[in-house]
């Protein structure tokens, strides 16, 4: 894939409110799963049993964000005697043993058995608790233009979003953000969109992602099958195409920073294995004062918040003149820690995303230069990522955002 980044670039000084001194005004981490699917759209399980199962594997947050539509209504599902079917008799029996006789409602109609869907509000008063557990409102909008998709996920919305439709890829985007953003600042209500898996299908090359406006959220890591998250032979992976992203933005587009999130987009609850799009790959970890999904989303909009597919920390601090990460180690285990950036000086880029420090020091800790756009983290464990999807074999990892050293 051609990087298209002029060796010689007029810096636009944008040092003003970017510099991430992220405290968010909050101590309490939380991690949660973005990116979910239930029958409600195109998952192969009932959506309590998908809350359920990120209540019971130590999640705190949990987004259900289906194609093109909120879980609401009265909506009834077909009772299949296939048992290849996502919804069959052995599954309604399994939701009425976890959940009671009284939680599964089943009718017949002309001989035909037929399950109702649990709504929105339904699956939260059933498994909210508060300050363990929550469910957030979202909706992935599915666009596609000349078969290319263009998925949008918003977030803690309260109105189902349409489709907007646009004449190219880079209108369709905006059309579909911009509907988030009229939704957010008329409800006054803070609204995270996420540019979902822009290597799936090569959806989105880094510059087409570097030159998106409206929201600052894309997927470094999304965990269904497909998304080619490290790249192949012919296009960068997400990590590369970040800072091919952010040199663009922080330089010739005179954009804003782009904070990256891990993801499972689940879809497969039921068949497990790398071919699947299967829960617990990819999540956030969210620094908030509370756990609601206004502070949730306000702190992610901070960029208080990591990306993993498995390693934990026990903080990070971003100071002026440093960057500071501290790893929850495990046994037996061993860390490195890369600190990444683009370096200009003179006016001129030294390289996209170089490795400005590895260290395998924990706590470790980088202190700025000066002459950084920005600098990133990325944590890389000696622990392989078993629950990994076909092709992406590889270490468990943490993504932290970047940040823009203070100039002053
Ligand atoms: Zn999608
Ligand atoms: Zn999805």
């Amino acid at each position: 894939m051609p990087r298209r980044i002029p060796r010689t670039v007029s810096i636009i000084l944008l040092f003003v409110a970017v510099t991430g001194c992220t405290s968010g005004g909050g101590e309490n981490w939380y991690k949660g799963n973005i990116h979910s699917h239930s029958i409600w759209s195109d998952g192969d399980a009932a959506p309590e049993h998908v809350a359920d199962w990120y209540k019971s594997n130590g999640y705190q947050f949990l987004v259900l964000s289906e194609h093109d539509l909120i879980a609401e209504g009265e909506r009834w599902f077909e009772i299949s005697i296939d048992r290849r079917s996502v919804l069959n008799d052995d599954r309604v029996e399994d939701l009425k043993t976890r959940f009671g006789e009284d939680w599964v409602t089943v009718r017949e109609i002309d001989g035909q058995q037929e399950m109702r869907l649990k709504t929105f509000e339904e699956i939260r008063n059933r498994f909210e608790a508060p300050g363990e557990f929550i469910l957030v409102k979202g909706e992935e909008i599915s666009e596609r233009f000349e078969r290319r998709p263009l998925h949008v996920s918003a977030l803690n919305l309260a109105e189902f979003i349409e489709r907007q439709g646009g004449e190219s890829r880079s209108s369709t985007m905006r059309n579909n953000l911009d509907a988030v953003l009229e939704q957010e600042s008329r409800l006054a209500r803070p609204i995270v969109a996420i540019v979902n898996h822009p290597n799936w299908t090569w959806a989105l090359t880094p510059q087409e992602l570097a030159a998106i406006e409206g929201t600052p959220f894309f997927e470094v890591y999304n965990g269904s099958a497909g998304c080619n998250n490290y790249g192949d032979e012919s296009h960068p992976g997400m990590d590369e195409a970040w800072d091919i992203a952010l040199t663009m933005r922080l330089t010739e587009l005179g954009l804003g920073l782009l904070y990256g999130v891990a993801a499972d987009d689940t879809h497969d609850y039921y068949t497990l294995g790398p071919t699947y799009s299967n829960p617990g790959r990819g999540w956030i970890t969210v620094r908030a004062r509370e756990l609601t999904p206004n502070a949730l989303m306000e702190a992610m909009k901070e960029g208080d918040f990591y990306a993993s597919t498995g390693v934990v920390l026990r903080d990070f601090r971003i100071s002026r003149s440093r960057y500071f990460v501290d790893i929850e180690e495990e046994e037996g285990i061993t860390y490195k820690t890369q600190f990444i950036g683009t370096r200009v000086i003179n006016g001129r880029v030294v390289q996209t995303g170089e490795v400005l420090l590895e260290t395998s020091q924990n706590p470790a800790t980088y202190r700025f230069s000066g002459d950084e756009l920005y600098v990133r983290v990325k944590v890389i464990s000696s622990k392989a990522h078993e629950n990994h999807v076909e092709g992406e074999e590889g270490p468990e990892i943490a993504w932290l955002q970047p940040a823009v050293p203070d100039k002053r």
